[in-house]
């Protein structure tokens, strides 16, 4: 078992895979498809939560991708936590019950996850041009294909539209594992597809098509992938829980919202309402909590709000 990344750039075409360890605990897949001429490297990222089987699925192929066609070098890491994969485990590491894409730019002494962000930060972020971090509504979320770029980076913004789903949220806050590469100055994206445990070949082909087109955008290959459709810019609302009890949605996925709208409901096992959540204000559910139960200052939904 090796503990570092091969050489991105050795002069030959190849296709180079296998396992690291790069911090105590952890166990790793990773490819490197160097291509047939120098050129910029793509780096991908899936499986930081390891319930989101569509994301997965399209890095696990990506990862298989020939170098033939390639200029440069994709660097792939499709699981990047494999017990949280091996346990179904929502949100958090098992290792240690922290988010990692909470936890940038991570600590070199700290939790497994602080340590695995400070690994990506410090190891592998600095070896990319390019970096896509692939995700989808977790086990207990229904969610509408849409991406998310460091608002303050409009290199990210151009990659973002791009990659071409739908919605393209420009996302504040920090932790989060695209803020953290785009303060290393790389051009980030975060998409988001699939949801409840459920991967489908339309949401695979889905993201693939956004890797083949920011490909094409990086020069990295010349077959001209088809156009995505138009991109609408949002920002997005997040609510968590007041309290724990029954989540009682009140809108769809997908669904317009009015400011002021009950968007839904939390509720006491005897059906006593003690928290109605009322939209901030107009827009569309990007994602909803589908589990019946929230515990306290989780995520109940998104709502899209179109900023152009
Ligand atoms: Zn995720």
């Amino acid at each position: 078992m090796v503990h570092r990344l091969p050489p991105l750039h050795t002069g030959k075409p190849r296709h180079e895979h296998g396992v690291i360890r790069p911090i105590d605990g952890a166990s790793l897949p990773f490819a490197v498809i160097e291509g047939e001429a120098p050129g910029p490297c793509l780096l991908v990222t899936a499986g930081i939560h390891g319930s989101e089987y569509t994301s997965i699925e399209a890095a696990l192929r990506l990862s298989r991708r020939p170098a033939r066609g390639l200029r440069g070098s994709i660097l792939v890491l499709p699981v990047i936590n494999m017990s949280a994969l091996r346990q179904r485990a929502i949100y958090v590491a098992p290792e240690d019950g922290r988010n990692l894409n909470r936890m940038f730019p991570g600590r070199s002494d700290g939790s497994f996850t602080e340590r695995l962000a400070h690994w990506l930060m410090t190891e592998v972020y600095p070896l990319a041009d390019a970096y896509l971090d692939l995700h989808g509504g977790d086990l207990s979320e229904a969610l509408a294909p849409f991406s998310l770029f460091p608002r303050d980076s409009e290199a990210s913004r151009e990659l973002a539209a791009v990659f071409g789903l739908p919605v393209a949220v420009a996302a504040g806050g920090e932790g989060y594992t695209i803020n953290a590469a785009s303060r290393l100055g790389k051009p980030s994206v975060l998409a988001e597809v699939g949801g409840n445990g459920v991967w489908a070949e339309d949401g695979v082909a889905q993201l693939l098509a956004g890797i083949d087109r920011v490909l094409a955008h990086l020069g990295m290959i010349h077959t001209r992938p088809a156009p995505a459709g138009p991109v609408r810019v949002m920002t997005m609302w997040v609510p968590t829980a007041d309290e724990e009890g029954l989540w009682y949605p009140a809108k769809r996925l997908g669904e317009e919202v009015q400011a002021g709208e009950t968007i839904g409901e939390i509720r006491t096992l005897f059906g006593d309402v003690i928290a109605t959540v009322a939209a901030r204000e107009a827009g569309s559910v990007l994602y909803t909590l589908s589990s019946l139960w929230v515990n306290k200052g989780e995520a109940l939904l998104g709502v899209g709000t179109l900023l152009e």
